[in-house]
């Protein structure tokens, strides 16, 4: 680390370096004005004037040490399974994002508790019916890009498959382009649903000529974007899309391994009055159970209830599968990574580590702040 000399820190502090020195004595340390400072004398002394001293970069390794204690190890290739796509819809504001998923949910969601209402948990789990069986799609519930943004923001990336909504009457509009090119950056294959066929002024070819001057190319004009007419109010062409989605995810070929403790992502998380921090967390790997001792974002749990979509009480999810947790001590954020660890002691130390790392940069950029503030006194 770098050394820093009594003047220097003097500086840092925001003391005189007389008064510094008279600090040092007391702490019968007898050092000149140009000589450096050790770090554990340097921490005393900032105590008395409430601040924190950091080595240079050991907050990183810090961070880099917790990660490394959860890193994941690699599958073997023949303890991989299949799992269900993640599909994120994404589009230009009131071009039928939310209609579209309402409409699958309703219609396509099998097994609804009698007479109950589907609550929404942040995520869908779609069954279908294809020519090669049957598939499950999950359709995350938070449309539009900034969402998919702001998860990928944190670290995480969740979406397999963007399913972009663009109006047939009103064609490519900004947010279609913002859409786009996120999905691009992330890697995510596009499949366009062109929606809303059923209006009198819809027109499907003009937006497939639009949409190919943003590089995607319609299949049946020999490029390979998937593009499918439907009706979001009338649920016409709604099958189609769905199975080219199926389609699609199989030439993916996604798997993962549900055979080890569960890691993944929370998709949302709120404080319940009655039954504490609920979370929704979507696994990506192994398999989630209740009991398991978890770490989510800064904060530890032990999973005392699992609710999937439906709000079925299940004792376990594999990966792809959203699932609403209880046992969470806080509540953390949506993005935020989970791990399943061996006890909730463990669980707790990761936790507090965490806690104290983000205690720290936030205190650092306090500081930052106050300095900036001085010097635009100036
Ligand atoms: P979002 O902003 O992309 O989520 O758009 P919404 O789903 O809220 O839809 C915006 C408006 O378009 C609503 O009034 C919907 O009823 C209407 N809408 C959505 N899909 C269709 C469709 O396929 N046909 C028609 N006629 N109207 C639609
Ligand atoms: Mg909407």
């Amino acid at each position: 680390p770098e050394v820093i000399s009594v003047r220097e820190f003097a500086e840092k502090l925001g003391v005189e370096p007389n008064q510094l020195l008279q600090d040092l004595i007391a702490l019968g340390k007898f050092v000149a004005i140009n000589q450096p400072i050790d770090f554990e004398t340097a921490s005393k002394v900032a105590e008395k004037y409430g601040k924190v001293v950091k080595l240079e970069g050991v907050e990183e390794e810090e961070e880099k040490a917790l990660e490394a204690e959860l890193v994941e190890t690699p599958d073997r290739e023949e303890e991989l399974e299949p799992r269900a796509p993640i599909i994120t819809v994404m589009g230009h504001v009131d071009h039928g994002k939310t209609t579209l998923l309402d409409y699958i949910r309703n219609t396509k969601v099998a097994e609804r508790e009698a007479g109950g209402i589907t609550q929404h948990i942040g995520a869908s789990v779609v069954d279908i019916d294809t020519s090669e069986g049957k598939k499950k799609l999950v359709f995350l519930d938070t449309p539009g890009h900034e969402a998919f943004t702001a998860m990928r923001a944190r670290g995480a990336q969740v979406t397999d498959i963007a399913v972009l909504v663009v109006a047939a009457d009103d064609g490519v509009m900004p947010q279609t382009v913002e859409a786009i090119n996120h999905a691009k950056a992330a890697g995510v294959p596009i499949i366009v649903a062109i929606n809303k066929i059923d209006k009198p002024g819809a027109n499907p070819e003009r937006v497939k000529q639009e949409l190919t001057q943003h590089g995607l190319i319609p299949e049946d004009w020999g490029g390979d974007t998937v593009m499918v007419p439907v009706s979001a109010k009338t649920g016409e062409g709604v099958d189609e899309l769905l199975e080219m989605i199926a389609l699609q995810a199989d030439l993916m070929e996604l798997k993962a391994n549900p055979n080890k403790p569960a890691r993944g992502v929370v998709l949302e998380a709120k404080l319940d009055k009655k039954r504490g921090p609920v979370a929704t967390l979507l696994v990506q790997s192994g398999t989630l159970k209740v009991g398991d001792a978890i770490v989510a974002g800064l904060y530890a749990g032990k999973i005392r209830a699992m609710f999937d979509d439906k709000g079925r009480p299940v004792k376990e999810a594999g990966p792809s599968m959203p699932v609403e947790v209880l046992g969470l001590e806080d509540v953390p954020l949506a993005g935020d990574k989970f791990y399943v660890v061996e006890s909730l002691e463990k669980a707790r130390e990761i936790a507090q580590k965490r806690q104290e790392l983000a205690r720290q940069s936030a205190l650092e950029r306090e500081k930052r702040i106050s300095l900036e503030d001085l010097f635009s006194q100036m």
